[in-house]
């Protein structure tokens, strides 16, 4: 009953939105339908990501970018 269109070109689900998506070398963000899909699907990602530096607490004593051999500031 059904039979395949287009040969070669495979219709996937997409894992953004769950819709159809081709899957073949015309789709440049397979398996996702759309680079919208793609890009949510990323941003996702990097916002995971991103929460884990940020539970890390603001350091006071942070050395910052100091050059390991800096003078004492006692010197006037
Ligand atoms: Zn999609």
């Amino acid at each position: 009953m059904s039979q395949t269109g287009g040969q070669g070109a495979r219709t996937v689900r997409c894992p953004g939105c769950g819709g159809p998506s081709v899957y073949a070398s015309g789709n440049p963000w397979r398996p996702f339908c759309s680079a919208r899909c793609r890009g949510a699907d990323l941003g996702a990602w990097a916002a995971e990501s991103y929460r884990m530096p940020e539970s890390t607490p603001p350091d006071p004593g942070w050395p910052g970018e100091r050059p390991a051999g800096t003078a004492t500031e006692d010197g006037k």
